[in-house]
């Protein structure tokens, strides 16, 4: 950003929210930090010395010129909007000009600067941001700027601010957060003159975030991002270009592998700065419900970018809370990606590991084996297409009909193979990547669950059910789900409608007792579907096992059951080879 700072006309000072924005250590970090992401820093160390009340930011970004030094710290002064047209194309994260300025007044403050080809300067600023003092100094291009005896003229404001370690915790949160807004960026955080954060930049927020949640792997995680072509169109797409409008990236924790005890990692950022959105955050909990274990929360990053015409920055000064336009098209455009982030396809299934000579002279031999049979198993027709199944994510597919969504699954469709039942209970499938082992009758669950809910049907059965000894309570929450039941007698009850799926059962009666005794529409699916699947310890043919495995495969949350239970467990070649150790390339006598 070419910094050349102006002080900001009298008319446009009004019309920015004006308040303290600096009332605590994170403050001062935050506005630093913005300031050297604003300058084009990708290197930013800060060193913490609280008991000193001291905090100084140390960038790699454009830095100041000796004109802009005298500027920086006078009351609204910023290079970073000129005109009130320009607080609807904010494309930084500062653009007030208030931070440098409100320093001097609470604090001591020491700029060092240099822009490239120029020499650079040391400035001490004296109480409303008039240059006390200049030098000039050798440095490499860049800014550090030195804060001292913060708060030192207010006592009060210091007694009033929680514990030391309290208020570094909150630096160490802010940190964070802007660290995976920008994860192209290299922090260093120092204490007292110890190490205390070390962040690598990675490619995106997703590869970036086991740095920071310290639990959660790579593997643990999908990512995705969705572009916005036009109005209504998001496609997924990897590679950016320019004909986007906006975009919604979101990385998430894939439901059989991370959540949280609190909903404490679901998070939103838009155009590079975390904000609060409540109204999101809600959307992103049904997305996921019924994928994670009771009271579990899952890991869920969103950042969407967006045109600056349509977010208004201005609504309080610390900038966490905004106006988005157009709320409920972003509610539908995330709960779709979270969709979509949920299913498994061609991007969730690693690519095999052929890359090194080894595994290139374990495919050659192979391919001579024998052992390939010829037995060719039919893929089931998909039920999205075959009308008589039910179909699956009906208020999906009407809003958003022209999504490819389709077409990855059905190539990695065929790449699906079931090729033994072990114990009658796990199926084992080759894919490319390895292979999995899932469990057969929560797969199923899950199959049937979807369906279920996508074609919940009560139907009429003949003669009725007779249940007796039905409490009140019981009666009205088979009425609440729906069922047709009267009394028939004393303490006996007819029930004239059953759950489709039910009614051939023999244990039918029991089905129906059980969803007497409570919970939702729901959770009487989820009871049904439990019911209704195969059971473990039963044999399943190839054919069948293939059927369920590419029913399985199309649901919309494969990863675990409608409790919240891991269905698969997957053994990646990568792990396989590494396991094996077949980097050791012991010689022909070994069978390799
Ligand atoms: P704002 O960020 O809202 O513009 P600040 O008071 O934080 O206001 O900063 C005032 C100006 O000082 C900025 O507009 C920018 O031009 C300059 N500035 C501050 N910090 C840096 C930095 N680390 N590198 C380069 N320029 C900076
Ligand atoms: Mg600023």
């Amino acid at each position: 950003m070419a910094t050349t700072i102006q002080t900001l006309p009298q008319e446009v000072v009004h019309l920015i929210t004006a308040s303290e924005v600096i009332d605590s250590f994170a403050a001062v970090v935050r506005e630093l930090v913005e300031n050297s992401l604003d300058a084009g820093a990708t290197r930013i160390v800060v060193y913490l010395y609280p008991e000193q009340w001291r905090i100084r930011v140390a960038d790699n970004g454009c830095g100041m010129n000796y004109d802009d030094l005298q500027l920086s710290a006078s009351a609204h002064s910023t290079s970073k909007i000129h005109s009130g047209a320009d607080l609807f194309r904010i494309h930084s994260l500062g653009f007030r000009g208030e931070a440098l300025h409100s320093l001097t007044t609470l604090a001591d403050l020491e700029i060092m600067s240099r822009a490239s080809h120029n020499c650079g300067f040391r400035v001490i600023y004296g109480n409303g941001g008039k240059i006390s003092q200049i030098e000039a100094v050798a440095m490499a291009p860049g800014t550090v700027i030195t804060v001292s005896n913060l708060f030192g003229n207010c006592p009060v404001r210091r007694q009033g601010l929680p514990s030391f370690a309290q208020q570094m915790k909150a630096v160490q949160e802010t940190i964070h957060q802007i660290a995976l807004c920008h994860p192209h960026v290299a922090w260093q955080v120092w204490q007292n003159e110890r190490i205390w954060i070390n962040i690598s930049p990675a490619p995106t927020m997703g590869k970036l975030l086991p740095q920071i949640l310290s639990r959660v792997r790579q593997g643990d995680l999908h990512e995705l991002t969705l572009l916005e072509l036009s109005e209504n169109n998001f496609v997924e797409n990897k590679q950016l270009d320019s004909k986007f409008k906006s975009n919604i990236y979101i990385v998430i924790g894939l439901p059989d592998r991370c959540h949280r005890h609190r909903p404490d990692w679901v998070r939103f950022a838009i155009n590079k700065r975390m904000v609060k959105a409540t109204e999101l955050e809600q959307t992103v909990f049904s997305a996921f419900h019924r994928t994670l274990p009771r009271d579990r929360y899952p890991v869920c990053l969103l950042h969407l970018t967006i045109s600056p015409e349509q977010i208004n920055w201005n609504r309080n000064p610390a900038k966490t809370e905004i106006y988005l336009n157009n709320l409920t098209y972003w509610q539908q455009q995330i709960n779709q990606a979270i969709e979509q982030a949920l299913r498994i396809n061609s991007d969730t299934l690693p690519e095999a590991v052929q890359t090194s000579r080894v595994s290139k002279l374990i495919k050659a031999a192979e391919q001579q084996k024998p052992y390939r049979t010829n037995r060719s198993i039919q893929p089931q027709p998909n039920p999205k297409t075959d009308t008589s199944a039910p179909t699956q994510h009906s208020e999906l597919s009407t809003q958003n009909s022209q999504l490819p969504t389709q077409h990855s699954e059905l190539s990695t469709q065929n790449s699906l193979k079931a090729v033994a039942q072990v114990s009658n209970m796990y199926i084992v499938v080759e894919h490319p990547g390895g292979m999995w082992l899932v469990e057969q009758h929560i797969a199923h669950e899950r199959v049937l669950y979807e369906q279920i809910c996508d074609n919940w049907q009560l139907v009429a059965i003949e003669p009725p059910l007779i249940l007796y000894q039905l409490s009140f309570t019981n009666v009205e929450q088979l009425q609440r789900i729906g069922l047709d039941i009267e009394p028939f007698g004393e303490n006996l009850w007819a029930v004239r409608t059953v759950p489709a799926m039910l009614k051939a059962r023999e244990d039918c009666n029991q089905a129906i007792l059980e969803l007497s005794t409570g919970g939702d529409l729901k959770a009487a699916q989820v009871a049904v579907a439990c019911r209704t699947a195969i059971r473990n310890g039963t044999h399943l043919n190839l054919d069948e096992m293939q059927n369920l495995i590419e029913q399985w495969q199309r649901t919309r949350n494969p990863h675990t059951c409608p409790h919240g239970r891991p269905i698969c467990l997957s053994l990646l070649e990568s792990s396989l080879s590494k396991y094996f150790k077949r980097h050791w390339v012991v010689g022909k006598s070994h069978g390799i």
